[in-house]
């Protein structure tokens, strides 16, 4: 895996240091000899991964920078990718890096901390062609420890953070037997004693939800009132509802496994999975300082191929959609990349005429008479 230090910042144009021009001299498609990528990817996860997978097939000069905490990386198994069901899901990460490597793509194991949208002085030290334009000429991207890269476009695919209810246990047993997605986790734990932790406004669907996958669930009220026309629901399915707050969630420490619910009163019921809906905050500060518009629950703004309302700057995956799946993030990706690729050939075209207008003092093409 390729690591970068090194690139310095002179005279308002990115300098690369002796790291970044080894990446250079590695890699078929890296940075050109100036330093510049085509597409900086924030973020290796599916979606920055797949982004990464069609811009590089596209020949695309393309670098990714990842910090190493993928969402699902507490869980052993990845479902619901097809002919990937089952994997792991850092071996999906591993052949996803391989095969991106393959396509002349830099990964580089940092975390970015700031990005930073520059004009054409700036960024090129030329003019570019269609300045004036709303796309700015380049973007900083700024890694941990200094080193500054620099890009024509940028894909933010930097995922969200599960904040979890404030209950003993919760924290160690998350993504093996405190699960928050049915359709992630339900078929491992069809037909055994589930419970559903009450601590979020959507706890009762979610815990009607998790009834398509045992007969045996229990829905722990915690500490809110459960309004008369859900108590009949939840009866209606058979799910039970047991009052009091929880206490923790016990651990059967000999079998390494949750084995039940402790309720404040010391009551015990006997449980093999929990699941919880946790409190999903995005990864989203680099967005936020570039200016990207958020919808009124705070989540950036993009259209179906993640462009935000910052030219230039795309957001994938679960950065920008809590929903997204692995599949999911990774179709964002290749829809991003499809509409990246577009964005930079339509840009190279007007970038060509220009140059050839200028080398030649050529005026405006017209077809030469047919006689
Ligand atoms: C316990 C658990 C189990 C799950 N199981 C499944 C499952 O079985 N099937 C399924 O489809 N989905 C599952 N999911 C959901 C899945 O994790 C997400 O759908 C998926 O990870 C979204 O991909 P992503 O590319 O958007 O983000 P991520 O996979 O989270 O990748 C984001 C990457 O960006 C990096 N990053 C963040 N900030 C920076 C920065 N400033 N600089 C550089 N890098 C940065 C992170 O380190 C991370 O590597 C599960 C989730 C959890 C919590």
């Amino acid at each position: 895996m390729v690591q970068t230090r090194g690139a310095v910042e002179a005279g308002g144009v990115v300098q690369a240091g002796p790291a970044v021009q080894a990446l250079r001299a590695g890699g078929a498609q890296g940075a050109d000899e100036a330093g510049r990528y085509d597409v900086v990817i924030v973020g290796a996860g599916a979606g920055g991964l797949n982004a990464a997978l069609v811009l590089g097939r596209a020949r695309r000069r393309v670098a990714v920078v990842d910090a190493g905490e993928p969402r699902n990386a507490p869980a052993a198994h990845m479902q619901g990718f097809l002919s990937r069901d089952g994997m792991a899901p850092a071996e999906l990460l591993a052949v996803g890096r391989a095969e991106v490597a393959g396509y002349g793509v830099h990964l580089i194991d940092a975390r970015v901390d700031g990005i930073e949208a520059v004009d054409d002085a700036d960024a090129a030290g030329r003019a570019r062609p269609g300045a004036g334009s709303a796309v700015a000429a380049g973007f900083h991207v700024t890694l941990s420890g200094g080193p500054v890269l620099w890009a024509r476009r940028i894909v933010v695919a930097t995922g969200l953070r599960d904040v979890l209810p404030d209950i003993p246990g919760l924290r160690e047993r998350w993504g093996r037997d405190v699960l928050h997605c049915p359709y992630c986790h339900g078929y491992e734990v069809r037909d055994r004693p589930l419970g559903v932790l009450g601590t979020h406004p959507g706890s009762v669907d979610h815990a009607l939800l998790l009834r398509q996958w045992s007969q045996d669930v229990v829905l722990f009220w915690h500490t809110a009132e459960l309004r008369p026309e859900q108590a009949e629901r939840l009866a209606a399915r058979g799910v039970r509802v047991v009052e009091g707050a929880v206490k923790r969630v016990v651990v059967d420490t000999a079998a390494d496994a949750l084995s039940g619910v402790e309720l404040a009163d010391g009551r015990v019921v006997a449980r093999e999975a929990v699941f919880v809906l946790p409190q999903m905050v995005p990864h989203d500060t680099l967005l936020a300082a570039l200016g990207c518009a958020a919808d009124e629950n705070g989540w950036v703004v993009a259209d179906q191929a993640g462009r935000t309302s910052v030219p230039g700057v795309l957001a994938i995956g679960n950065v920008r959609d809590p929903r997204a799946q692995v599949v999911t993030a990774a179709g964002m990706g290749a829809a991003a990349a499809f509409a990246l690729n577009i964005e930079l050939v339509e840009e190279d075209v007007a970038h060509a005429v220009a140059s050839r207008r200028t080398a030649a003092y050529l005026p405006p093409f017209s077809p030469a008479p047919v006689h």
